[in-house]
């Protein structure tokens, strides 16, 4: 335990994160850290501990013995908190975004969006008071009432991805804590500082002691919350091999159990479409986040007429798109998140090319001339991709698109049926009939019509389909409400 510890690690010292156990900010029990870099321009600015399965059980430990007074805290008091945290998060907006910025690579526009995003949620859970009401039916029998009241379960964890590293954590533990419940969070090892602000803050909105806790690490840090008897339930996002491991493990542990994993999304082009609001939204969806979001848009299928001005626009923007540090002006992408993610996505790349398919754009080759120690790849597009191909089936999670070209509709709609993934897709027409036809046979679960990257707010279900998702109910929106609650029905005679 450190005397007057920096909870961030990220000032001058760039010391490692610090655990929350109890209210206490303190170092883990480990002598392995992982830095944390800022893909830009590769400056170390902290590091993240692989905490053992004693600092989880110390946190679960903490969460135990909070969980009995904060349940008892009324609703209102607890979202008195939450209103609180929000006031200091939009107080923080911009140092926040700014701090996400370094530590992810994406550019400053996109970390504002990604807070403001994550401000919903608490937003959203500041209504807990209405949200978590209960029903109630007189006389279900001559004389006897019943009624169901929603009661939280105890110890909930939060396993996180880098790539949303602020707002996905704010999809779980603002629900769990609203309802009564307490919490254990593993944010993602890669890039934890801004989160660590955002707990920060919430301390000092008055989160008691325990009520949160954060231990920072990787796999073992995960199982070990995973396989730990006293939590009830597990909140995830991630890679679907992962998603799917968890959610059996969790199952069989006896938790409950949403995890949410990875993509492949197409979107799909018609002929009728205005071509460049399409596409606006298409290079959005493709290469905004440097491709590394679940809702991107990786397959570009063009039906019949719609391929060719389709092919011609996309090609236009993505090789103008100006790449750079995302703290900088007038920048359009920022890096990738580690050199060893770029490496992982320009060994796809190779791969890709070795399946045929014509490479259009190659970003291999990147580099940024100011920042020479930057984790560089810029837009890239493939045509004639197949879903059987590497680059149509695989989630490469960078700005790669592959462009694929059908006769109708339901041609498009049997391509991307031909991929495990069900996260996102989207439409792009005029007509409200077709629309209407794709939303009907899509199969997936997040669909845009002319919208490029199909998020839904706070209020509504986040979640995918097939390998995509893993559970039953999905993050956000009343779906939070009950995942975080047991419903109890209570039947009285007097
Ligand atoms: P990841 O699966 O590598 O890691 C996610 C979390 O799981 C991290 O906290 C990590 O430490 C932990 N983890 C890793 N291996 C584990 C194991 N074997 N057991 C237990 N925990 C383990 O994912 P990532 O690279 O951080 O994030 C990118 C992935 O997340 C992509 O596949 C992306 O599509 C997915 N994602 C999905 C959504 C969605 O809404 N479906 C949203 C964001 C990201």
């Amino acid at each position: 335990m450190e005397s007057t510890p920096s909870p961030a690690g990220s000032g001058a010292d760039r010391s490692p994160v610090l655990n929350l156990i109890d209210g206490s900010w303190s170092a883990a029990s480990t002598e392995e850290f992982l830095p944390i870099v800022d893909p830009a321009t590769g400056e170390l600015l902290g590091s993240t501990p692989l905490s053992p399965a004693s600092d989880v059980a110390a946190a679960v430990e903490a969460a135990t013995r909070a969980f009995p007074s904060w349940r008892a805290t009324p609703a209102v008091d607890r979202a008195r908190v939450l209103f609180r945290l929000k006031a200091l998060l939009d107080a923080n907006h911009e140092e926040l975004a700014r701090t996400l910025t370094r530590e992810h690579g994406k550019i400053l526009p996109e970390t504002m969006g990604e807070v403001r995003r994550g401000i919903e949620n608490i937003e959203h859970a500041c209504g807990i008071p209405t949200l978590m009401m209960g029903d109630t039916l007189e006389d279900i029998a001559p004389g006897i009432d019943c009624e169901s009241i929603r009661q939280p379960l105890g110890v909930f964890g939060v396993i996180t991805p880098y790539n949303f590293p602020v707002m996905i954590p704010l999809w779980f533990w603002p629900y769990a804590v609203a309802t009564g419940n307490t919490v254990v969070l593993k944010p993602s090892e890669q890039d934890p500082l801004t989160h660590q602000r955002v707990v920060e803050l919430a301390m000092e909105a008055g989160l008691p002691p325990g009520v949160l806790n954060v231990v920072h690490g990787g796999r073992e840090a995960a199982t070990a919350l995973l396989e730990h008897p006293d939590v009830r339930g597990i909140s995830f996002v991630g890679s679907s091999e992962t998603a799917r491991f968890l959610y059996a493990k969790a199952a069989q542990e006896g938790k409950r159990v949403q995890a949410l994993g990875g993509a492949k999304n197409f979107m799909v082009v018609l002929p009728d479409a205005d071509f460049d609001r399409a596409n606006d939204a298409i290079i959005d969806s493709c290469f905004g986040s440097t491709g590394q979001r679940c809702l991107a848009g990786s397959m570009l299928v063009g039906v019949g007429d719609a391929y060719a001005p389709m092919r011609e626009r996309l090609l236009d923007r993505a090789s103008s798109l100006r790449m750079g540090n995302g703290l900088d002006e007038g920048i359009d992408m920022g890096p990738v998140v580690s050199r060893l993610h770029r490496d992982r996505v320009v060994e796809l790349i190779d791969q890709g090319v070795a399946e045929g398919p014509d490479l259009l754009l190659d970003g291999r080759g990147a580099s940024v001339p100011e920042y020479p120690e930057g984790h560089w790849i810029g837009p890239t597009v493939f045509e004639g991709v197949t879903p059987e191909m590497i680059l149509g089936r695989e989630e490469i999670f960078g700005p790669v698109a592959g462009l694929a070209q059908v006769s109708s509709l339901d041609d498009a709609v049997e391509l991307m049926h031909r991929v495990h993934y069900g996260n996102s897709t989207g439409i792009f027409t005029t007509s409200g009939k077709a629309a209407r036809e794709f939303r009907y046979k899509a199969g997936i679960s997040m669909i845009g019509v002319n919208i490029g990257v199909a998020a839904p707010m706070a209020f509504f279900p986040f979640g995918g389909a097939r390998s995509s998702f893993y559970g039953d109910l999905k993050a956000q929106g009343s779906d939070a409400i009950d995942f975080y609650t047991d419903k109890r029905v209570v039947i009285s005679r007097w």
